[in-house]
């Protein structure tokens, strides 16, 4: 047995991490770009894959035992209604935010006209196939996106991690259908669903040893992939410092405030729980994949209870993105400015409807909002060709509002547990 004392889980992944990026450039550097990423990269796309595997039976389990453990059903209403207003107000004051320090700063004034005619040389043909899928999504009617929620095979919609809304949809239904039959019937059901959300949750305890690796390779992979770009980083330094100011505006000022004045958490203990969280969502960049470290860190450091936790996290990772809502705003006011497009009051009120709207429907994946700010841009009579400008620089700041999303997601979860009858 060894007595060595085991590092902190986000101490060995800000190690993976560092080791990842040097590594990464050291081989860049090198011309070994290959090696990365035939041998290294492969183990980053393992961990995701693994993150990703226990998704599905996370959420349900964990929906399932939270909402068929609530005494009467009202209680689910009342903190659906909750979740989905503080979600929404905590998504416009990001926008809001957003639009504030863009409009301030005017990022987009600040670049030379031949480098954003270079840039948008550069990414034509991705933005051509990005402006495509979103046409696809534009010719859905407007209630296509509560059709879309109900599935019409149980089977199918389990076996697609992207239908997150429909799993939580049939979880829902089901937990109601549990509260129903009543708590003697259904008892040997509940013990069986408690021991499986167990049995998940040590699964994730051990998908989480082979994270710092994970990460390492994540990130060297990042660096391998992006070594073309980096030039690109100084012309656009202003737009990416402006987002970075709105995401640190969030994760410094606005959360912490939130958690201390609606919350019972010590804003210090919400933090140190959240570092692990933040890492693997910043060496991911996907909120989805984060989930089950998110659920598991919430529950089990910040002493929120199941049923919060199981609901509203989930939910969150579908509908609530704070970071890229504010980096939308950021990005559509630079996008405009570059190309010379004055945008009245009309077209501001509109940002903030659609970047609002629009991030419930953002998937959170690695560049989840690339597609969805096509929309917002046309929404508001910007050419979609304008995102070539800054899908050179998009990867780390995907990086940085994915660590945003997961903390707004948290800092609501904590918000709605200090309103439960349990915690008083
Ligand atoms: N990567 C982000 C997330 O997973 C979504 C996005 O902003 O592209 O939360």
């Amino acid at each position: 047995m060894s007595r060595r004392k085991k590092l902190p889980l986000y101490i060995q992944i800000l190690i993976g991490m560092a080791a990842g990026i040097v590594a990464g450039i050291l081989l860049t550097q090198l011309g070994l770009n290959r090696i990365v990423i035939f041998w290294i990269k492969p183990f980053g796309d393992i961990f995701i894959n693994l993150l990703k595997l226990v998704a599905v039976p996370l959420v349900i389990f964990s929906l399932l035992k939270g909402i068929g453990n609530l005494s009467d059903i009202s209680r689910l209403s009342q903190m659906g209604i909750k979740t989905i207003a503080i979600y929404l107000a905590t998504t416009i004051a990001a926008v809001c935010l957003g639009l504030g320090l863009a409009l301030l700063i005017q990022p987009g004034n600040s670049l030379a006209p031949e480098d954003s005619a270079q840039l948008q040389q550069t990414y034509q043909n991705v933005v051509s196939q990005q402006n495509e899928s979103a046409t696809a999504l534009q010719e859905k009617g407007p209630l296509e996106f509560l059709t879309s929620i109900v599935p019409d095979n149980i089977v199918a919609a389990m076996g697609n991690n992207g239908n997150m809304l429909q799993i939580i949809f049939i979880s829902i239904l089901t937990g109601i259908a549990i509260v129903l039959c009543g708590k003697e019937k259904m008892a040997p059901f509940m013990k069986l669903i408690d021991a499986l959300d167990t049995l998940i949750l040590k699964t994730v305890d051990l998908i989480m040893l082979f994270a710092p690796i994970g990460v390492f390779a994540l990130m060297s992979g990042i660096i391998a992939d992006s070594s073309g770009n980096l030039s690109i980083l100084g012309a656009l330094g202003i737009y990416a410092l402006t987002v970075i100011a709105g995401l640190v505006i969030l994760i410094t000022l606005f959360y912490p405030a939130l958690i201390h004045l609606f919350t019972r958490v010590p804003v210090k203990k919400f933090f140190q729980a959240m570092m692990p969280v933040q890492l693997l969502a910043f060496s991911t960049s996907s909120s989805a994949a984060t989930l089950p470290l998110t659920m598991e860190k919430v529950e089990k450091d910040l002493k929120i209870p199941n049923e919060v936790t199981s609901f509203v996290l989930p939910v969150g990772v579908t509908i609530n993105m704070d970071g890229t809502s504010c980096y939308q705003a950021i990005a559509a006011i630079f996008i405009a400015q570059v190309m010379g497009i004055e945008l009245g009051w009309i077209e501001i009120l509109t940002l903030i409807a659609t970047t609002t709207i629009s991030s419930i429907g953002t998937p959170g994946i690695p560049g989840g909002s690339v597609v969805i700010l096509i929309m917002v841009l046309a929404s508001i009579g910007v050419p979609p060709e304008g995102m070539a400008l800054i899908l050179g620089i998009d990867r780390p700041l995907d990086m940085m509002r994915t660590v945003v999303n997961v903390t707004g997601d948290a800092t609501v979860a904590s918000i709605i547990a200090a309103g439960e009858p349990e915690q008083r």
